[in-house]
């Protein structure tokens, strides 16, 4: 058997991490076994719909570097893969069951169906359709009520027993069928629900094996029954856990979750995110953490799925994207960092660009280290960049010098500075540290004022390094500068 799975998102908004780790997930699986990836988009409910979000689903997996073989657009032969060019097929099915007394036309308008729902909440049954119409005299009466009415389609489900489906993950789930009602299959607006639709064209797709979150258990029971009305055979379910904040609530922004692209653009790397999402109910082993893409196909099995809830650590994120960070290699990830560093709203001043990319290639070394996202760039690399640096005059004075100490370390700092010709790491380092100890100043001392008056800042990467990279001309006009905000 070929795999052949799919990702069914509905165009609703920004694909979120939940989603987009089932998208994930279908991913590996088809690539692991040499299957078929297929996107669909479920936009069957047009109330729902957001515009521009089949663009901004697509670019999300373009995003991850997750391809797919069969999508919106393709011209293979199981498309289209929008529902909404689909609605005959739809139309087709339901009409089908009518005939063969699986399925019935329903006229009762929303309002007594509100009124049904209240009814038997006050009597404590479990509220859904009270199944008027599926008898000739409701709906002869439902229509007299309302003439002009377009019905909708319900499936005929059974009125009580037991209805089981088997998941993978979690083994066979037994359901209450007096607990589900006559569900909606075709809406009077022509469209088809969620279930008929999707029950459809995984068959018609040739769907192997329906992976998706754990959210869409309930309506498996549901599509069981479809499939069977439709003498189909059910796909594999798989159903991946719930994700949980790490406070055990549901996950929200409040735990930093967002939408795939927001991601992008708070300068996560993708291999990171797929990296971290992979984590998210799969594991390898107990131990095993750091996957490329290509291991992560290489061991993905829905074998190690696991059924616990998976908890979404925005710190495991970060954890990663640094890691990513120090695996590129130095050209590639200053190519990285440029957009970031250009960036007209977020980046550097203007007058700091374009970018020089040769001295920005020997930035990057220093940086990586200390780097957990690339939009942290400008802010952390601007010192190497800014013309005239910004800051607090009394940062020059360091522990136990007053402010002449200070001055007398920085004008020696500034002889030494431009009397030497060997900018190299090394000798700047014998230099100051004989300086150090001509002025009887701890190196501590002296260092952290060419620090500050070098970098603007008390924290920046390894002095001399630094010095060697910003340049003898830099270091010399802006040891000048802090002497005079002295
Ligand atoms: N359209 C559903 C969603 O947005 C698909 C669920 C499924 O995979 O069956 O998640």
């Amino acid at each position: 058997m070929t795999v052949r799975v799919r990702y069914a998102p509905s165009p609703t908004g920004d694909p979120h991490v939940g989603n987009i780790r089932s998208a994930l997930f279908n991913w590996l699986y088809a690539r692991h076994t040499g299957g078929t990836f297929i996107v669909r988009i479920e936009d069957t409910d047009q109330a729902r719909l957001v515009p521009g979000s089949v663009e901004t689903i697509l670019d999300a997996l373009r995003w991850l570097g997750l391809d797919w073989d069969e999508g919106p657009g393709s011209q293979t032969p199981h498309g289209p893969y929008v529902q909404s060019e689909r609605l005959d097929i739809y139309k087709e099915h339901a009409a089908r069951l009518i005939i063969e007394g699986k399925a019935y036309e329903c006229y009762c308008t929303p309002a007594r169906l509100d009124a049904v729902r209240k009814a038997r909440q006050q009597a404590r049954q479990p509220t859904g359709y009270d199944r008027r119409c599926r008898e000739l005299e409701g709906a002869r009466q439902a229509r007299e009520e309302n003439p002009s009415a377009k019905p909708v389609v319900r499936f005929k489900m059974p009125e009580e027993g037991n209805i089981t489906v088997n998941d993978f993950v979690r083994g066979e789930v037994t359901f209450d069928a007096a607990l589900l009602d006559d569900f909606v299959l075709l809406k009077s607006d022509g469209y088809p629900t969620y279930h008929l639709a999707n029950v459809v064209d995984d068959h018609l797709m040739e769907i192997t094996h329906v992976m998706r979150a754990e959210e869409w258990l309930p309506s498996a029971p549901r599509h069981r029954l479809l499939y069977e009305a439709f003498g189909y055979e059910m796909p594999r379910l798989i159903h991946l856990p719930l994700i949980l904040g790490p406070d055990r609530s549901k996950l929200s922004k409040r735990h930093g979750a967002a939408s795939v692209l927001e991601f992008r653009e708070m300068g996560y790397l993708p291999d990171a995110l797929v990296n971290f999402l992979a984590l998210l109910g799969w594991s390898l082993d107990e131990s095993s953490e750091v996957f490329s893409k290509d291991d992560l196909v290489k061991h993905f099995t829905p074998e190690r799925i696991l059924a616990n809830p998976a908890v979404f650590n925005i710190e495991k994120l970060d954890w990663f994207n640094g890691l990513y960070i120090r695996d590129m290699d130095d050209a590639v990830l200053a190519d990285a960092l440029v957009p970031w560093l250009e960036d007209p709203e977020h980046g550097l001043p203007a007058n700091a660009l374009p970018v020089n990319r040769e001295y920005l290639a020997s930035i990057v070394p220093l940086e990586r280290e200390r780097l957990k996202r690339l939009s942290e760039a400008p802010e952390m690399l601007s010192f190497f960049f800014e013309e005239r640096l910004h800051y607090d005059p009394a940062l020059l004075v360091p522990k136990g010098l007053d402010a002449d100490g200070a001055r007398d370390a920085l004008e020696a700092a500034l002889a030494t500075a431009d009397g030497t010709d060997d900018w190299s790491v090394a000798e700047l380092e014998a230099s100051y540290r004989a300086l150090a100890e001509r002025l009887e100043v701890k190196t501590g001392q002296l260092f952290g004022a060419v620090r500050v008056a070098v970098t603007g800042r008390t924290a920046a990467p390894p002095l001399f390094d630094t010095l060697a990279v910003l340049g003898k001309e830099r270091c010399v006009a802006r040891l000048r500068t802090a002497l005079t905000a002295l």
